[in-house]
């Protein structure tokens, strides 16, 4: 990672719900980092191609293309091998988030999300890194 990611770290979310969408990118922005948003799986590969983003947060219930196969087709580019998937689903049945880790996530946040703690939480994957 750059030191100009690191100053404004450039996150792709994948998801397929509207106000989700738009909850995250109000509560990223504010904290300065770039958003760019996927409505699903397929335009969310092609823009994470395109713009190499420092982190991927991904939406797993999603029409056609999950987001575990989103993220098993992701894991198979090498050219985006080094970036961070973190899932961010409502699936909190035991068992799920194995299920993420196993299709290659670095990592889990649940729904709700909870905004005072969620620029914070998704600095700590930042830093993490893969
Ligand atoms: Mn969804």
């Amino acid at each position: 990672m750059g030191v100009q990611s690191l100053m404004v770290p450039r996150i792709l979310y994948i998801e397929d719900n509207f106000e989700n969408r738009m909850l995250v990118k109000r509560v990223l922005m504010a904290e300065g980092f770039e958003v760019i948003e996927a409505e699903n799986a397929e335009i969310g590969i092609d823009l994470a191609l395109e713009y190499l983003p420092d982190l991927i947060l991904m939406d797993i219930s999603m029409p056609h293309v999950d987001g575990l196969m989103a993220t098993r087709h992701l894991r198979s580019l090498p050219e985006l091998n080094h970036i961070p998937i973190i899932a961010v689903t409502a699936n909190v049945m035991k068992g799920d988030r194995e299920e993420t880790l196993q299709a290659g996530c670095d990592g889990y946040i649940p729904k709700p999300i909870d905004i005072d703690r969620f620029p914070e939480q998704v600095m700590e994957y930042l830093r993490n890194g893969r």
